[in-house]
């Protein structure tokens, strides 16, 4: 990476992010917009455009046109993938710019944006581009001289609506599929994270997509146009990553108009260490588990659990380490852990501490950095002593606060690990594989992890149990969310 430079301080220009419908950049109809907040410094550095129900209305009807009369919808696999992976290649020509872009909006350090979620950005679109092809069909034969054949079509216009956490990396990981599979999108991005999903958008005509494919609008979730996505006649299917209150919103709003839907919701994942595991791996991965995008990963390993003969020996290290997390200015490269996505979610995650306080014991970190400016910058908390029970260990904080509880049999570390209304992931660590095969069946979460964290091949099915989620993403399950299977049978003359 070449230097990168920040907008100086008081000389910021706010950037223009406006709609993007039918190929062209438009303002909202309202002509209102809302800024965009940097978290690292607390000032606007953008004027987004104010979407609401008639931005909605005009991007579904654009991209409905494009999938009814367009080329797009019935292009071969191998024409699409032609268009899909150039997207993966201008994503990497722009990375820089992306990067920043994700940095100024998120408040993450730059080399997360950089070799995480832009490049990551990419292979989303390098991914789908080639493993679409392998996408089988099938055919059986029932009786003598009769075939039936399931073939995949497109579902036609499909509501994308993402959070502020991972923004590129999250709508892509959607967009690409649902390329692929030749419908046509509304992207709602989240408020707070819209500007890489603007950049995206001139990324995406560069690469010939046809206008109208692919739409944005901002703007807000209930009552804006997030809400009138999921509602609008013309959008058949809905694929939402954000908070499970959101996830049965949209539920109850996309239900009178009968729309597919897929949810990846909160999480609150165990990280469980056993006595015989490799403590010079597990404890610097739960550091990163932990604190990683400033804790706020759906995929977190958000609940430590310790065997108790390493409990003591766990807790002092892994506070040691957390002591020495570098937090500041996302921009510098030196930077471990950047700014909270806003002020509102700061707030959140320090009335999650102060619970921790007066109920558990605080071992570091928990307080609001003032030194290092205006910013939303937490110095990473560790907490134990809290009981299961707690808001602590049962809520979402989706920030950089750990709590640690012993545990003293296998029972008891499935049991805890359980005992939560989430199921997105686990992590196991132990060097006794009988014991991995227990733990794995007996755990209620989509995603195990053994021996490490966010391990992914594209291909394996992401996504949660209970209050985690509804489906599941990830190669051929992408593939079938974002296509609709339809049977032709057929009898022939012998
Ligand atoms: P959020 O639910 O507040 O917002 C997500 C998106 O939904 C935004 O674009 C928002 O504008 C929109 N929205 C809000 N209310 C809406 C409504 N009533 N109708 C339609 N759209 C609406 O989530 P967030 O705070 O942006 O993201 C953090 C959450 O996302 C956490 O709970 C995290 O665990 C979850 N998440 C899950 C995964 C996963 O893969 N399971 C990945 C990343 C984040």
């Amino acid at each position: 990476m070449t230097s990168l430079k920040a907008p100086a301080g008081n000389k910021i220009k706010l950037t223009q992010i406006p709609n993007f419908i039918d190929g062209s950049y438009t303002p909202a109809l309202s002509n209102q917009t809302f800024e965009t907040v940097n978290p690292a410094t607390g000032e606007a550095h953008g004027l987004v455009a104010h979407g609401t129900a008639g931005d909605i209305d005009l991007a579904a009807e654009a991209a409905n046109r494009a999938y009814e009369t367009g080329p797009w919808a019935h292009l071969s696999y191998a024409e699409r993938a032609r268009v899909v992976s150039k997207i993966g290649d201008l994503i990497l020509v722009n990375r820089e710019r992306l990067a920043l872009a994700e940095t100024t909006d998120t408040g993450k350090p730059i080399n997360e944006s950089y070799d995480g979620d832009i490049l990551r950005s990419a292979q989303n679109f390098h991914f789908f581009s080639q493993f679409a092809s392998t996408f089988a069909e099938e055919a059986y034969s029932a009786g003598e001289n009769e075939r039936h054949i399931a073939v995949r079509e497109p579902v036609g216009v499909c509501g994308l609506i993402t959070p502020w956490n991972l923004p590129l990396y999250l709508a892509t990981w959607k967009i690409a599929p649902c390329l692929m599979m030749g419908n046509s999108i509304v992207l709602k991005p989240a408020e707070w994270t819209p500007y890489t999903a603007y950049l995206l958008a001139e990324i995406v005509r560069e690469a010939g997509l046809p206008d109208g494919v692919f739409n944005v609008v901002n703007g807000f979730g209930a009552g804006g146009a997030g809400e009138a996505l999921t509602r609008h006649p013309l959008v058949r299917s809905i694929s939402f990553t954000g908070e499970t209150s959101t996830g049965k919103a949209i539920m109850a709003a996309a239900s009178g108009s009968l729309k597919k839907v897929s949810f990846e919701l909160g999480g609150k994942g165990a990280n469980i260490i056993f006595a015989d595991a490799d403590l010079s791996e597990a404890i610097p991965t739960a550091l990163r588990a932990a604190f990683r995008n400033q804790g706020q990963i759906c995929l977190a390993g958000s609940r430590l659990f310790v065997e108790r003969a390493i409990y003591d020996q766990v807790v002092e290290k892994l506070v040691g380490l957390v002591k020495k997390i570098k937090v500041g200015d996302p921009l510098s490269k030196e930077t471990e852990m950047g700014a909270l996505v806003s002020a509102e979610h700061m707030e959140k995650v320090l009335s999650y501490i102060e619970i921790g306080r007066a109920e558990g014991e605080l071992h570091c970190g928990g307080e609001r950095l003032e030194a290092l400016g205006a910013g939303n910058f937490l110095s990473p908390a560790v907490f134990t002593g809290l009981p299961i029970g707690s808001r602590f260990l049962q809520e979402e904080i989706f920030g950089p606060a750990l709590p640690i509880l012993p545990f003293d049999s296998e029972e008891e570390a499935i049991a805890m690990a359980n005992n939560s209304p989430y199921g997105l992931s686990a992590s196991i660590w132990t060097s006794d594989i009988n014991r991995v095969h227990r733990l794995s069946k007996k755990i209620k979460a989509g995603m195990i992890w053994v021996n490490t964290w966010f391990a992914r091949d594209l291909r394996t099915p992401f996504g949660g149990q209970k209050s985690s989620g509804i489906g599941r993403e990830g190669g051929r399950y992408s593939l079938e969310f974002f296509s609709e299977a339809k049977t032709i049978s057929y009898r022939y003359k012998g």
